[in-house]
């Protein structure tokens, strides 16, 4: 099964701030749950309220899992963006981000965790009272995040998706991002780097 182990080097070589989780390198889910051979990267929002001096509440969840009612074991994306726009590199191999998928520009429906990259943005959206967004900040490291990533995954900015685009579940991240005009700034970027 597919590793993706340029991933924290091609972040920082866009010029963003990483972090490795130790072990990320080997982190996936078992063979047994399907393959990992992505060619489009997926935008999430992680639900949880995050500060600047809390910049990253769901760090240990995406690489453990969650338990509760609604359980998922970790690896539950590829990259965090934190509060302060940090990038944490999660895993390099499939990871339960996306579920079944539905077809959604360029990508056809499938298996999501098999055929995206998942980049979670660490805010809260609807699950807190007033609304938390997403700063501007973690809006443009996400853009360059997945800029970076669909290039190496050999393709453009139609591959970047948004998880309530391909979700047969009702999702609804991430939440208050216009996806024309986020893939029209991974556009952008792709023609200002030439990546
Ligand atoms: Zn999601």
């Amino acid at each position: 099964m597919a590793r993706i182990l340029w991933l924290a080097d091609s972040l920082r070589s866009a010029g963003l701030t990483v972090r490795e989780t130790s072990g990320w390198e080997t982190r996936e889910r078992p063979a047994s749950t399907g393959g990992f051979a992505p060619e489009g990267v997926l935008l999430h929002h992680t639900a949880a309220y995050a500060t600047s001096s809390d910049p990253h509440p769901s760090l240990d969840t995406v690489i453990q899992g969650r338990g509760g009612s609604d359980p998922l074991p970790g690896p539950l994306c590829h990259v965090l963006i934190d509060r302060n726009s940090v990038c944490w590199v999660v895993a390099a191999g499939r990871a339960n981000h996306a579920g079944s998928a539905v077809a959604s520009g360029p990508m056809p429906a499938g298996d999501g965790n098999e055929m995206y990259v998942g980049i979670e943005v660490e805010y809260a959206a609807t699950n807190h009272v007033p609304t938390q967004y997403a700063t501007s900040g973690q809006k443009s490291t996400a853009i360059v995040a997945a800029a970076r990533i669909v290039s190496r995954l050999g393709h453009g900015y139609r591959y970047v998706r948004a998880h309530k685009e391909t979700s047969t579940t009702g999702k609804i991240d991430p939440y208050n991002w216009d996806m024309t005009d986020i893939r029209e700034s991974v556009r952008q970027c792709l023609e200002r780097t030439g990546w």
